[in-house]
């Protein structure tokens, strides 16, 4: 990893170990706008490298998204990511589509991979740089892609998904308006908390997803108001978040993210957590062993919460993660974001999202999904 301000400028000497023939991928505006995509085709030019660009990635991308991407550049030899969680994850299955297939792949050839139908082995490298923090996409294993015709929204990963390199620059990410600071932060802390609580839990994970939370409660707050020191910060957090993803994973929280933006592609991930984080935590710490407890004790505690008996005073952390949610501006609850009901979300989430939910703390049936959701609605 190049972590520091202006060492995008770097990327084009960090690509070039991985070939000279580079697809870039981000989403419409941002980038370009701010010329950060022109900073990145020149460092990559310089270093040698020929470059295609797909700047077509949704906001929650799809599949197709991802067929259009190779379509660009179907004999890249490396992709490159500049953007949020979107165009990575894009540019992350471009990749193993490149690594996988002859030619250009069908949306139910990629499909097979991202339902997990099929396992991921092979993926030409790719060199990321974050323009959120956020998804923790640039140092993790996971991709997040939707099939909008199946209202399916999908985690899936493997190894050589992990990006070769990731180039951090917050640079970039002074660049964010409040609300996608907001959001996106909020997603990072979902993945430091819900790693710390999971089944997936380690020692490692714990000391990653304790010293990110412990950066959110000082920064998040101030990140959302727009201090470039703060960014700073939430891009450590969003990094140790995306160490604690690949180590341990996420809980029925993200299940239940995916399933509302599998019905609302318009819905934002972090929107969508913000809505059901409170509640899940209730129902973990509530039907939790000591363990679990003890855990969401500290969590709130890290958040801010004073604290004298971490299992007794678990319950704390949901009126931590209201609190927070609020000052950030996040409040809305699932019925504000969509009208599909919480049958149909719990089902959805059963159906896509199995991998989290055998990782929560707690054994959650669909009917307990359900219960979930009509406390957040
Ligand atoms: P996005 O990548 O979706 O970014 C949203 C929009 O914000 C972009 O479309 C872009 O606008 C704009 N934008 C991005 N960066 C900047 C910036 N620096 N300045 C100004 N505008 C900017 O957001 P996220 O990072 O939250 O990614 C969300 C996706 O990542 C979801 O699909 C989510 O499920 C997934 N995800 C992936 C994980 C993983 O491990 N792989 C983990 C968690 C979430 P424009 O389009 O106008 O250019
Ligand atoms: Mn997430």
């Amino acid at each position: 990893m190049r972590f520091g301000r202006g060492r995008r400028d770097e990327t084009g000497e960090v690509a070039a170990r991985h070939g000279d023939d580079a697809l870039v991928v981000t989403t419409r505006n941002a980038m370009q706008e701010a010329g950060f995509l022109d900073d990145l085709l020149t460092s990559l030019e310089g270093a040698g490298i020929s470059t295609s660009v797909y700047d077509d990635a949704n906001p929650n991308p799809t599949v197709s998204n991802v067929v259009d991407c190779v379509e660009t550049a179907p004999d890249a030899e490396l992709v490159v990511a500049l953007g949020g969680g979107s165009p990575t994850d894009v540019a992350k299955t471009a990749a193993l589509s490149l690594g996988t297939f002859d030619g250009v792949p069908s949306v139910d050839e990629v499909w097979e991979y991202a339902s997990g139908e099929k396992s991921v082995e092979d993926a030409v490298p790719t060199v990321a740089l974050p323009s959120t923090s956020g998804t923790g996409s640039h140092v993790d294993p996971w991709a997040v892609v939707t099939r909008v015709d199946e209202r399916a929204k999908v985690g899936f990963g493997g190894d050589a998904l992990v990006p070769h390199d990731a180039v951090v620059d917050a640079d970039i990410l002074d660049e964010m308006p409040a609300s996608l600071a907001a959001r996106t932060g909020f997603d990072a802390l979902c993945h430091l908390n819900e790693a710390y609580v999971a089944r997936g839990s380690n020692s490692l994970t714990d000391a990653n997803a304790l010293r990110g939370m412990e950066i959110i409660n000082r920064n998040l707050r101030r990140s959302a108001d727009g201090s470039s020191e703060a960014r700073e910060s939430m891009a450590v957090a969003d990094t140790l978040a995306g160490f604690c993803e690949a180590t341990s994973g996420t809980v029925a929280t993200h299940g239940l993210a995916h399933a509302i933006s599998a019905y609302e592609p318009d819905v934002a991930h972090g929107q969508a957590l913000a809505s059901v984080t409170a509640e899940v935590a209730r129902y973990n710490v509530e039907n939790g062993d000591d363990e679990t407890k003890r855990r969401y004790g500290e969590i709130a505690e890290t958040l801010g919460f004073p604290v004298a008996d971490r299992k007794l005073d678990a319950p704390f952390v949901v009126e931590a993660f209201d609190e927070l949610i609020e000052d950030i501006g996040l409040n809305a609850s699932v019925g504000d974001l969509t009208d599909a009901t919480p049958e149909e979300l719990a089902e959805n989430t059963v159906e896509n999202m199995g991998l989290v939910l055998r990782n929560n703390p707690v054994e959650l049936e669909e009917e307990d999904l359900v219960g979930i959701l009509e406390e957040a609605y």
